[in-house]
């Protein structure tokens, strides 16, 4: 990963706990030999306190405070914008850098207590017809560094500092914000280990979940070395429908898919896979389509999320009827699944699924820098 720095001060903020220790003794702050201790105060300092100051260190002689702050920096990104729905939800759109923009939405009452949907991409690179963030084109790849700091953003502004284990408002994380995840796998990685670490925000793995459109070939790895929550956008039972609706489905189809999550690591009924379903008027919303997929996920222990489609502005699709939604929901029910049939929320904001999109365009590196130099 690279490291942000700011002229040249290295923003120490969204480190693992080998790169900090590593920046340490490269900057000269630590010996060697105490790098170690250094770096687990300072740990402690970020990431369970939220400390954005050296000074707030007191752990830590004043001398190398001192150092540190000549060597580091503790950055936030940039908020370009928050916006607050009438039912509660926040959503942040960051500026990572100019021209570089996500959104991150924060939805209280879900879960556990509340949860924080993160981007882990600019755009994507995938085109579901369905979704606001498809049609977006891909930016970049978030860095681990950048995936930390909007939960770091979420949790100032929650007012969550220092870690409580209890009465938190952020008690859950979904990858299901901007991004296909799996074409993000190592940062993605890298930013569980921060996220997840007891001595910081500790967000356990298993309340961490990850959604991916079905990019098999990343999936046994995402359980392998992430221990988080498998989540899939299926949409469709039939390959000729997923073709339409998930396009990545004509690379990986529905037979690979399925066998990908039956020996996704850890699967069990205490570890579900949640299956992913929005509810399109007219395309994959009839009783038999509620049977197909019935017939599909057989043996699989899953819950299912049947989402609402939520509209945004030239969008080629409507929502399905509330009673053929219900009526798809009880099909599953009989067939023992969970099956929750999510409330959109934060629609008026466009901050519910499939809404994020943000301004940012692929521009050229070459271009951006004369725009910045020009700035
Ligand atoms: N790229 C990953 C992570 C994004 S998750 C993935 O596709 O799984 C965002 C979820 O919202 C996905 O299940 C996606 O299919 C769904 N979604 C996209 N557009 C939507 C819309 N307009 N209405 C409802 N859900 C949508
Ligand atoms: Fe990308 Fe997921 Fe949207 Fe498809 S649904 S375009 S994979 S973010």
């Amino acid at each position: 990963m690279t490291l942000v720095s700011d002229q040249s001060r290295v923003n120490i903020a969204g480190l693992s706990r080998a790169e900090l220790e590593r920046a340490f003794v490269d900057r000269g702050v630590a010996a060697p030999e105490k790098a170690r201790m250094r770096a687990r105060q300072a740990w402690r300092w970020i990431h369970h306190y939220g400390a954005v100051d050296f000074a707030a260190m007191t752990d830590i002689a004043k001398e190398t405070r001192q150092a540190m702050a000549e060597a580091f920096s503790i950055q936030r990104p940039q908020i370009a914008e928050a916006q607050e729905s009438a039912d509660g939800v926040i959503k942040w759109l960051i500026r990572f850098a100019p021209g570089v923009e996500a959104e991150t939405v924060f939805i209280p009452d879900v879960a556990r207590s509340g949860a924080l949907c993160v981007s882990s991409q600019v755009g994507c690179t995938l085109n579901c017809p369905f979704c606001h963030t498809g049609t977006q084109g891909l930016v970049r790849n978030l860095s681990a560094a950048e995936i930390v700091a909007q939960v770091q953003t979420a949790r100032d502004a929650l007012g969550e500092w220092p870690t409580s284990l209890e009465n938190r408002r952020l008690s859950n994380i979904v990858f299901m914000g901007m991004g296909e995840p799996l074409y993000n796998l190592d940062n993605v990685a890298a930013a569980l280990d921060v996220i997840s670490d007891n001595e910081g925000i500790a967000i356990s793995r298993r309340r961490i979940t990850v959604s991916t459109s079905g990019v098999v070939p990343q999936i046994r790895a995402l359980g392998e070395r992430t221990g988080a929550m498998l989540a899939v956008s299926l949409h469709a039972a039939t390959d000729e429908l997923r073709d339409r609706l998930v396009p990545i489905n004509r690379r990986y189809p529905l037979a690979e898919l399925m066998a990908a999550i039956r020996a996704y690591p850890g699967l069990s009924n205490a570890r579900r896979v949640t299956f992913e379903y929005v509810m399109l008027k007219g395309v994959n919303d009839s009783p038999a389509d509620a049977k197909a997929l019935l017939r599909l996920i057989a043996g699989v222990p899953a819950k299912i999320n049947l989402i609402p489609f939520n509209p945004w502005p030239g969008a080629p699709f409507e929502c399905s009827s509330s009673a053929a939604i219900e009526a798809f929901a009880a099909i599953l029910k009989r067939a023992g699944y969970a099956s929750p049939i999510r409330k959109p929320r934060g629609q008026e904001i466009l901050a519910a699924c499939g809404q994020l999109r943000s301004e940012s365009e692929k521009v050229r590196a070459s271009v951006r820098r004369k725009a910045i130099a020009a700035a």
